[in-house]
């Protein structure tokens, strides 16, 4: 693929809309009483439901439809209170039924919009419905030298797809969109988010047109992306593919597509000729599905706070950067640990820094996830009251106190200081010995800073640091010793 001649991508608007699949972590199947774990061992997870036996009848999974619910309530969606169920048929052969049960004109969510921030700008990204269905089993064409093998733990399992309308105008938006369902289903504990083992697929439909043209140009749809990094690298390729057609006087055909994430290359995988006919019908095998307000007011009452609702209280409320709320509400792990924090400390912002520091750094170099990590926020808390009250200076409480905290994790941070001699000493005395000796060793940088060069104040603290093994307060210190200088 050539790239395009410098500018001519800017004459060209990118559209983007998402269909985005999330496999629900219920533990049995959307329409039978099948394990819907994953891992097992080939077809141990059927029964006469998922095999599509004739005379088997679907019956609903509760927790799959309080999961879609609560999906749709955290994307501020409208809940259908009357939504049906519909056949969609296709001959495949990892679908034995010969039809997938999925919703069509009645979704069970209406509406709605997510917001993405981005670095420039904050989007709410319109969501056009969700909608409940079952997946497929799995065909896998790579294990048998002559043979396909079909896999039918999958078929049945409980899946949401996300539609949003064709809102995004970037390959950022998509990206930051991603991201952020892949947030809410992991706050929400709905699907555990996993997209390079399939939790969460997504499709992606692509056109361009002329900036400030208003209807819409013909889309592509790319199946199946399986990470974030690959939904970007398709629709950044399908920018270039159709802008390039449109400039050599072609026409963008509405064809479905696979993404090769070797070459980074779509390619066609049905032509519009070829569409599917579905022959949609509502299946007759399941009752409309009735919910009330009443319903929903209680999934909404088990609801966890959502990152958006962590932002805006760490922005406005704790005052933190919108980088460091960005950061700490990304994992629902890290938020809840940095919660626990913030009710046994004031100092917000040195919460935030020892969370993405010190803490962080340590939970990435040791592979722990921050759910394990031993040290309990009540004694970090106590370890910033150390630092807040000058009993700790700052770098001895990171270097020294800190990875001594963890080993030590029963202990108070109060108690470790005092055993292994890190407090700092109130003994003014000893301060000015140190003072004098740092001095005294360099009579030539006392002149240097007499004539003006105030940038030897920091080898004096150096100096002073090492001495006192960090046992003093850094700024009392540092005034004492200015005092001292100006005295010569
Ligand atoms: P279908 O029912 O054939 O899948 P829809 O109209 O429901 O088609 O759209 C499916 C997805 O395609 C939605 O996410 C929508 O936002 C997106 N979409 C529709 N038209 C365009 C377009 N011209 N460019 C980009 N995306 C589009
Ligand atoms: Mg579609």
């Amino acid at each position: 693929m050539t790239s395009l001649t410098a500018g001519i991508g800017d004459k060209y608007e990118l559209v983007v809309g998402l269909e985005v699949h999330a496999q629900l972590s219920t533990l049995s199947k959307v329409f039978s009483s099948d394990s819907a774990a994953f891992g097992a061992g080939p077809n141990e997870h059927i029964s006469a439901i998922s095999l599509g036996h004739p005379g088997t009848l679907p019956k609903l999974n509760k927790r799959a439809v309080e999961y879609a619910v609560k999906m749709g309530l955290a994307c501020n969606c409208t809940i259908n209170l009357r939504n049906t169920f519909a056949r969609k048929n296709y001959f495949y052969a990892d679908l034995p039924k010969g039809y997938q049960i999925t919703q069509d004109h009645q979704p069970i969510c209406l509406g709605g919009s997510v917001l993405v921030r981005l670095a420039d700008h904050t989007k709410n990204i319109a969501i056009h419905h969700i909608h409940l269905e079952e997946d497929a089993g799995k065909s896998m064409h790579d294990q048998h030298h002559a043979d396909s093998l079909i896999d039918l733990n999958r078929a049945g399992v409980p899946l949401i797809e996300i539609v949003t309308e064709p809102d995004m105008r970037s390959s950022e938006e998509a990206v930051q969109f991603l991201t952020e369902i892949r947030k809410l289903v992991r706050y929400l504990d709905v699907c555990d988010g996993n997209m390079e083992e399939g939790s969460l697929r997504c499709d992606a439909n692509i056109s361009v047109r002329l900036k400030g043209q208003t209807t819409y140009g013909n889309r592509c749809e790319v199946k199946n992306l399986n990470s974030i990094r690959n939904v970007h690298r398709a629709i950044e390729h399908e920018f270039e593919r159709q802008v390039n057609i449109i400039e050599n006087g072609g026409h963008i055909d509405q064809n479905t597509l696979n993404f090769n994430a070797d070459t980074g290359e779509t390619s066609v995988l049905r032509s519009k000729e070829m569409a599917n006919d579905y022959r949609y019908f509502p299946e007759p095998d399941l009752t409309p599905l009735a919910l009330n307000q009443e319903y929903i007011n209680r999934v909404l009452s088990t609801m966890p706070v959502l990152p958006n609702a962590l932002y805006d209280k760490y922005t406005t409320a704790l005052g933190l950067s919108d980088y460091d709320a960005g950061v700490i509400t990304a994992d629902k792990d890290f938020a809840l640990y940095f919660e626990e924090l913030i009710a046994a400390t004031d100092n917000y912002k040195a919460a935030a820094n020892w969370l993405m520091g010190p803490i962080k750094s340590h939970l990435n170099d040791s592979g722990t996830p921050i759910s394990d990590f031993k040290l309990k926020p009540g004694t970090l808390a106590g370890l910033i009251k150390l630092v807040d009250s000058g009993k700790v200076n700052n770098t001895v409480a990171s270097h020294k106190l800190f990875p001594e905290l963890i080993k030590n994790s029963h202990k108070t941070a109060a108690e470790l200081a005092a055993e292994l001699n890190l407090l700092i000493s109130a003994d003014t005395n000893d301060v000015s010995r140190f003072i004098q000796d740092a001095i005294a060793k360099y009579p030539d940088k006392v002149v240097e800073y007499q004539k003006g060069k105030k940038g030897v104040l920091g080898l004096f603290m150096g100096e002073i640091m090492k001495s006192s093994k960090g046992k003093i307060d850094p700024q009392k210190t540092n005034q004492l010793l200015i005092k001292e200088l100006e005295a010569r």
